[in-house]
Protein backbone atom coordinates (compact mmCIF):
# COMPACT_ATOMS: atom_id res chain seq x y z
CA UNK A 1 0.00 0.00 0.00
CA UNK A 2 2.98 2.24 1.51
CA UNK A 3 4.63 1.86 -2.00
CA UNK A 4 1.66 2.20 -3.92
CA UNK A 5 1.25 5.81 -2.52
CA UNK A 6 4.74 6.66 -2.99
CA UNK A 7 4.37 5.98 -6.95
CA UNK A 8 1.20 7.83 -7.22
CA UNK A 9 2.95 10.63 -5.65
CA UNK A 10 5.82 11.15 -7.74
CA UNK A 11 4.01 10.51 -10.99
CA UNK A 12 1.74 13.45 -9.33
CA UNK A 13 5.58 15.38 -8.38
CA UNK A 14 6.72 14.71 -11.67
CA UNK A 15 3.58 16.01 -12.97
CA UNK A 16 3.06 19.07 -11.23
CA UNK A 17 6.02 19.69 -9.17
CA UNK A 18 4.41 23.08 -7.75
CA UNK A 19 1.98 20.46 -6.10
CA UNK A 20 4.63 18.78 -3.97
CA UNK A 21 6.70 21.83 -3.17
CA UNK A 22 9.20 21.40 -5.36
CA UNK A 23 11.02 24.53 -6.89
CA UNK A 24 9.30 25.60 -10.02
CA UNK A 25 12.60 25.67 -12.28
CA UNK A 26 10.77 23.92 -14.74
CA UNK A 27 11.50 23.30 -18.61
CA UNK A 28 9.37 25.91 -19.16
CA UNK A 29 11.50 28.58 -17.11
CA UNK A 30 14.78 27.38 -18.53
CA UNK A 31 13.59 28.53 -21.82
CA UNK A 32 12.21 31.66 -20.80
CA UNK A 33 14.90 32.37 -18.08
CA UNK A 34 18.63 33.45 -19.01
CA UNK A 35 20.14 34.41 -21.87
CA UNK A 36 17.93 33.56 -25.15
CA UNK A 37 18.55 30.98 -27.95
CA UNK A 38 17.03 33.92 -30.34
CA UNK A 39 17.60 37.78 -30.17
CA UNK A 40 14.50 39.40 -28.22
CA UNK A 41 12.37 41.58 -30.55
CA UNK A 42 9.41 41.47 -29.06
CA UNK A 43 9.63 44.63 -26.43
CA UNK A 44 5.46 44.90 -26.31
CA UNK A 45 6.24 48.87 -26.27
CA UNK A 46 4.03 49.57 -29.91
CA UNK A 47 0.71 51.30 -29.44
CA UNK A 48 1.64 52.01 -25.81
CA UNK A 49 2.67 55.69 -26.24
CA UNK A 50 5.96 54.34 -24.92
CA UNK A 51 9.61 54.97 -25.84
CA UNK A 52 12.81 53.18 -24.60
CA UNK A 53 15.53 55.01 -25.68
CA UNK A 54 18.53 53.25 -25.90
CA UNK A 55 22.26 54.43 -27.24
CA UNK A 56 24.63 52.19 -28.51
CA UNK A 57 28.52 52.07 -28.79
CA UNK A 58 29.81 54.41 -26.25
CA UNK A 59 31.04 56.18 -24.20
CA UNK A 60 33.21 58.62 -25.98
CA UNK A 61 33.49 62.73 -25.82
CA UNK A 62 30.35 63.06 -27.72
CA UNK A 63 28.21 61.38 -25.10
CA UNK A 64 28.49 64.06 -22.83
CA UNK A 65 26.30 66.12 -25.57
CA UNK A 66 23.60 63.23 -25.56
CA UNK A 67 23.49 63.62 -21.84
CA UNK A 68 22.80 66.82 -21.92
CA UNK A 69 19.65 66.92 -24.37
CA UNK A 70 18.20 63.87 -22.09
CA UNK A 71 18.98 66.13 -19.05
CA UNK A 72 16.81 68.90 -19.91
CA UNK A 73 13.89 66.77 -20.03
CA UNK A 74 14.56 64.74 -17.49
CA UNK A 75 14.68 61.84 -19.08
CA UNK A 76 16.15 58.48 -18.31
CA UNK A 77 17.65 56.27 -21.28
CA UNK A 78 19.64 52.74 -21.87
CA UNK A 79 23.45 52.72 -22.61
CA UNK A 80 24.78 49.51 -24.42
CA UNK A 81 28.33 50.31 -23.88
CA UNK A 82 31.00 48.79 -25.25
CA UNK A 83 34.74 47.76 -23.42
CA UNK A 84 37.14 49.41 -25.03
CA UNK A 85 35.18 52.28 -25.28
CA UNK A 86 34.57 52.76 -21.35
CA UNK A 87 38.18 51.93 -20.71
CA UNK A 88 39.17 55.21 -22.72
CA UNK A 89 36.29 57.43 -20.94
CA UNK A 90 36.08 56.30 -17.79
CA UNK A 91 34.82 59.30 -16.16
CA UNK A 92 32.11 59.78 -19.34
CA UNK A 93 30.68 56.23 -17.92
CA UNK A 94 30.14 57.30 -14.40
CA UNK A 95 28.15 60.34 -15.94
CA UNK A 96 25.81 58.40 -17.37
CA UNK A 97 25.29 56.06 -14.12
CA UNK A 98 25.64 59.63 -12.10
CA UNK A 99 22.84 61.09 -13.88
CA UNK A 100 20.63 58.11 -13.67
CA UNK A 101 20.25 56.20 -16.93
CA UNK A 102 21.15 52.25 -17.36
CA UNK A 103 24.24 51.23 -18.55
CA UNK A 104 24.16 47.85 -20.16
CA UNK A 105 26.25 45.25 -21.68
CA UNK A 106 27.42 45.46 -25.95
CA UNK A 107 30.11 43.63 -26.05
CA UNK A 108 34.10 44.11 -25.36
CA UNK A 109 35.06 44.86 -28.99
CA UNK A 110 31.90 44.99 -30.98
CA UNK A 111 32.59 42.13 -32.68
CA UNK A 112 30.43 40.08 -34.74
CA UNK A 113 29.38 37.02 -32.92
CA UNK A 114 29.65 34.59 -35.03
CA UNK A 115 30.08 30.55 -34.81
CA UNK A 116 33.84 31.49 -34.44
CA UNK A 117 33.08 31.75 -30.82
CA UNK A 118 31.46 28.31 -30.26
CA UNK A 119 35.24 27.28 -30.11
CA UNK A 120 36.51 30.00 -28.40
CA UNK A 121 34.31 29.97 -25.11
CA UNK A 122 36.96 31.62 -23.13
CA UNK A 123 36.73 34.77 -25.64
CA UNK A 124 33.34 35.02 -26.08
CA UNK A 125 32.90 34.91 -21.93
CA UNK A 126 35.20 37.89 -22.04
CA UNK A 127 33.19 39.69 -24.51
CA UNK A 128 30.39 40.32 -22.00
CA UNK A 129 32.72 40.14 -18.75
CA UNK A 130 34.88 42.96 -19.68
CA UNK A 131 32.28 45.48 -19.88
CA UNK A 132 30.23 44.05 -16.64
CA UNK A 133 33.81 44.48 -14.58
CA UNK A 134 32.77 48.05 -15.79
CA UNK A 135 29.72 48.69 -15.44
CA UNK A 136 28.66 46.83 -12.61
CA UNK A 137 30.54 48.55 -9.66
CA UNK A 138 28.52 51.50 -10.73
CA UNK A 139 25.10 50.17 -11.04
CA UNK A 140 22.30 50.47 -8.21
CA UNK A 141 21.09 46.96 -6.61
CA UNK A 142 17.98 47.30 -8.03
CA UNK A 143 18.96 48.16 -11.67
CA UNK A 144 18.75 44.74 -13.96
CA UNK A 145 21.49 43.33 -16.53
CA UNK A 146 20.80 44.21 -20.10
CA UNK A 147 22.93 42.36 -22.93
CA UNK A 148 22.57 43.63 -27.17
CA UNK A 149 24.49 41.65 -29.36
CA UNK A 150 26.49 44.00 -32.27
CA UNK A 151 25.15 44.31 -35.64
CA UNK A 152 22.17 41.82 -33.66
CA UNK A 153 24.86 38.41 -34.72
CA UNK A 154 23.45 36.07 -32.36
CA UNK A 155 23.67 31.72 -32.46
CA UNK A 156 21.92 29.30 -29.75
CA UNK A 157 25.51 27.91 -28.73
CA UNK A 158 26.32 31.21 -27.42
CA UNK A 159 23.61 31.70 -24.63
CA UNK A 160 24.63 27.80 -23.43
CA UNK A 161 27.93 28.98 -23.44
CA UNK A 162 26.96 32.22 -21.21
CA UNK A 163 24.15 30.59 -19.24
CA UNK A 164 26.71 27.78 -18.19
CA UNK A 165 28.66 31.40 -16.40
CA UNK A 166 27.09 32.06 -13.00
CA UNK A 167 27.19 35.45 -13.36
CA UNK A 168 26.48 36.30 -17.25
CA UNK A 169 23.47 34.40 -17.32
CA UNK A 170 21.70 37.11 -14.91
CA UNK A 171 21.60 39.05 -18.33
CA UNK A 172 18.26 39.45 -20.32
CA UNK A 173 18.54 39.55 -24.14
CA UNK A 174 20.26 39.54 -26.91
CA UNK A 175 17.81 43.45 -26.54
CA UNK A 176 16.80 44.03 -30.37
CA UNK A 177 15.10 47.52 -31.28
CA UNK A 178 11.64 48.75 -32.74
CA UNK A 179 12.77 51.96 -34.03
CA UNK A 180 16.53 53.48 -35.79
CA UNK A 181 17.58 50.26 -37.65
CA UNK A 182 17.02 51.27 -41.50
CA UNK A 183 16.35 54.97 -43.90
CA UNK A 184 13.16 54.36 -45.87
CA UNK A 185 12.27 56.76 -48.55
CA UNK A 186 8.87 57.24 -49.67
CA UNK A 187 8.14 59.93 -52.42
CA UNK A 188 10.85 62.15 -51.63
CA UNK A 189 10.16 61.76 -47.20
CA UNK A 190 12.03 60.23 -44.77
CA UNK A 191 10.06 57.63 -43.40
CA UNK A 192 12.49 56.04 -40.94
CA UNK A 193 15.77 56.48 -39.91
CA UNK A 194 18.97 55.33 -38.81
CA UNK A 195 21.90 57.58 -37.35
CA UNK A 196 25.05 56.28 -38.37
CA UNK A 197 23.33 55.89 -41.80
CA UNK A 198 22.16 59.56 -41.68
CA UNK A 199 25.22 60.86 -41.02
CA UNK A 200 26.79 58.54 -43.67
CA UNK A 201 24.60 60.72 -45.97
CA UNK A 202 26.06 63.94 -44.38
CA UNK A 203 22.09 64.40 -43.67
CA UNK A 204 21.77 67.18 -40.58
CA UNK A 205 20.28 66.18 -37.93
CA UNK A 206 17.30 67.89 -38.50
CA UNK A 207 16.31 65.73 -41.20
CA UNK A 208 17.56 62.44 -39.46
CA UNK A 209 15.07 63.47 -36.87
CA UNK A 210 12.15 63.23 -39.09
CA UNK A 211 13.12 59.81 -39.78
CA UNK A 212 12.87 58.76 -36.47
CA UNK A 213 9.63 60.78 -35.39
CA UNK A 214 7.76 59.44 -38.31
CA UNK A 215 8.45 56.12 -37.09
CA UNK A 216 8.23 56.32 -33.45
CA UNK A 217 4.37 58.01 -34.39
CA UNK A 218 3.61 54.87 -36.59
CA UNK A 219 4.34 52.33 -34.26
CA UNK A 220 3.23 54.38 -31.68
CA UNK A 221 6.17 54.01 -29.23
CA UNK A 222 9.13 51.18 -29.00
CA UNK A 223 13.00 50.61 -28.30
CA UNK A 224 14.72 53.29 -30.21
CA UNK A 225 18.29 52.91 -31.39
CA UNK A 226 20.17 55.19 -31.64
CA UNK A 227 24.24 56.10 -30.76
CA UNK A 228 25.82 58.51 -28.47
CA UNK A 229 29.23 58.49 -30.06
CA UNK A 230 29.08 60.79 -33.25
CA UNK A 231 29.40 64.56 -33.23
CA UNK A 232 25.67 64.93 -34.08
CA UNK A 233 24.17 62.53 -31.75
CA UNK A 234 23.46 65.22 -28.85
CA UNK A 235 21.87 67.63 -31.38
CA UNK A 236 19.62 64.49 -33.13
CA UNK A 237 18.68 63.67 -29.10
CA UNK A 238 17.61 67.58 -29.23
CA UNK A 239 15.31 67.31 -32.29
CA UNK A 240 13.68 63.71 -31.25
CA UNK A 241 12.93 64.20 -27.51
CA UNK A 242 10.89 67.40 -27.52
CA UNK A 243 8.19 66.70 -30.24
CA UNK A 244 7.28 63.56 -28.57
CA UNK A 245 7.42 64.79 -24.43
CA UNK A 246 4.95 67.26 -25.91
CA UNK A 247 2.70 64.25 -27.43
CA UNK A 248 2.94 63.15 -23.77
CA UNK A 249 4.85 60.03 -24.92
CA UNK A 250 6.54 57.73 -21.59
CA UNK A 251 9.95 57.68 -21.74
CA UNK A 252 11.68 54.18 -19.97
CA UNK A 253 14.55 52.51 -19.10
CA UNK A 254 14.88 49.13 -20.65
CA UNK A 255 14.66 47.64 -16.69
CA UNK A 256 10.97 49.39 -16.60
CA UNK A 257 9.82 47.26 -19.50
CA UNK A 258 6.93 44.67 -18.51
CA UNK A 259 8.05 42.19 -21.56
CA UNK A 260 10.88 41.66 -20.60
CA UNK A 261 10.65 40.31 -17.20
CA UNK A 262 9.66 36.74 -18.72
CA UNK A 263 13.22 36.45 -19.23
CA UNK A 264 14.83 37.38 -16.55
CA UNK A 265 17.05 34.49 -14.53
CA UNK A 266 14.63 33.12 -12.03
CA UNK A 267 15.29 33.82 -8.29
CA UNK A 268 15.04 30.09 -7.76
CA UNK A 269 18.59 29.77 -9.74
CA UNK A 270 21.22 28.46 -7.45
CA UNK A 271 24.07 30.58 -8.64
CA UNK A 272 21.74 33.80 -7.81
CA UNK A 273 19.98 32.82 -4.96
CA UNK A 274 21.52 36.08 -2.90
CA UNK A 275 21.13 39.41 -3.97
CA UNK A 276 23.03 42.01 -6.00
CA UNK A 277 24.60 39.65 -8.53
CA UNK A 278 26.20 42.85 -10.38
CA UNK A 279 28.56 42.85 -7.20
CA UNK A 280 29.48 39.38 -7.12
CA UNK A 281 30.31 39.90 -11.12
CA UNK A 282 32.84 42.76 -10.53
CA UNK A 283 35.06 40.93 -7.63
CA UNK A 284 34.67 37.32 -10.01
CA UNK A 285 36.33 38.79 -13.11
CA UNK A 286 38.44 41.51 -11.70
CA UNK A 287 41.23 39.66 -13.38
CA UNK A 288 39.90 39.71 -17.03
CA UNK A 289 42.40 39.57 -19.27
CA UNK A 290 42.52 43.05 -21.12
ZN1 LIG B 1 26.79 48.56 -31.79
Amino acid sequence: MRSWIAALFALVCAAAPALCGEPQATAKDQQLAWLQKGTIFNAGLRGTHTIALTFDDGPNAYTGAVLDALRQYNIKATFFIVGFMAHAHPAMLERIAAEGHLLSNHSATHPELTSRFDDDPQTLLYQLRDVNNQIAPLMKQTDKLFFRAPYGYWRAAHAAILNNDPVLRNYTGPIYWDEGGEIAMRDGYVMSAADWDCWRHHWTPHVCAKGYLREIRRDNGGVVLMHCIHSQSGALVAEVVPPLVEEGYNFVRLDQVPEYQQYETPPSAPAVADAAPHRRIALAFATAPK
